[in-house]
């Protein structure tokens, strides 16, 4: 899959993109991350990309011909039509179902905004889709565009080294994933729960199940609303509030 991010700071992107997984994914060509620095794009004297808002006010706004122009040029490069997303405080909240559609593109454009945000024709005429990551506000859209990258990567065939790890992970299934242990069998007078060192694979994942049910009734009742639970599942939460009556209000 590939991805075409027209930013104003291409720079921030070397680090987070050449480490660990994604820099791997990127050799292995399952991923291909292009930068676009819009100022190329500006066509003044000055390349200027951004202007005072019309109406007065503080701040200064992204204009639209560079980023247009930009846009322009990565469509006129790549051989298939992308969505083109933009990365917006104001837009639709990015969350797991919303970033296992989108690994289903073959590529996408990003438009990072700065300053105030970027000329709101952009927005009208090229924007398919906008995307935050959370209600927070930013000082760009950079690091959004970094979190909707790795998100999107990591669902991609072969980017992870275990092929289904992404699918126990949380929200994968609608559910937070068990807790985890590792080496040493106790830490701090705390042991790891016998179970997990039975060797009964069973009993391994019907632990696993329950414990993955449990943090998200106690953390995330909002999940179990939305998610129709299989005949096990809902035995497992029955057993969970048993044992929790008096300690949580359902
Ligand atoms: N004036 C804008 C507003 O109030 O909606 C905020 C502009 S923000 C300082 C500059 C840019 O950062 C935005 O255009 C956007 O690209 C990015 N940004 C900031 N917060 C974001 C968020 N929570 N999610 C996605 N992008 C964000």
């Amino acid at each position: 899959m590939f991805f075409d991010i027209l930013t104003l700071f291409p720079e921030m992107f070397v680090g987070p993109f050449s480490e660990s997984i994604l820099k791997r994914a990127r050799k292995k060509d399952l991923i291909d991350i292009r930068t676009i620095n819009i100022r190329d794009f500006a066509t003044d004297k000055h390349h200027k990309t951004d202007e005072p808002p019309y109406g007065g006010g503080a701040g200064m706004v992204m204009k639209a011909e560079p980023i247009f122009k930009a846009w322009q040029d990565t469509q006129n490069k790549r051989e298939v039509k992308t969505k083109t997303i933009l990365m917006s405080p104001q837009g639709e909240e990015l969350n797991q179902k919303i970033v296992k559609d989108l690994s289903q593109e073959k590529g996408l454009t990003i438009i990072c905004g700065r300053y105030e945000g970027v000329d709101e024709r952009v927005r009208e005429t090229i924007v398919d889709q906008e995307l935050s990551i959370g209600d927070y506000v930013l000082t760009g859209g950079e690091l959004p565009a970094m979190v909707l990258v790795d998100s999107i990567s990591r669902l991609l065939t072969g980017v992870l080294g275990a092929e289904d790890s992404s699918k126990k992970d949380s929200f994968y299934n609608g559910l937070l994933e068990h807790p985890h242990y590792t080496r040493p069998r106790e830490f701090k007078g705390l042991k790891v729960p016998s179970v997990l060192v039975s060797g009964n694979h069973q009993l391994i994942e019907r632990w696993r199940k329950k414990e993955s049910l449990k943090r998200t009734f106690l953390r995330r009742k909002d999940l179990l609303e939305n998610k129709e639970l299989s005949n096990l599942e809902q035995e497992l939460l029955k057993e969970i509030k048993l044992e929790l009556k008096g300690e949580v209000n359902e």
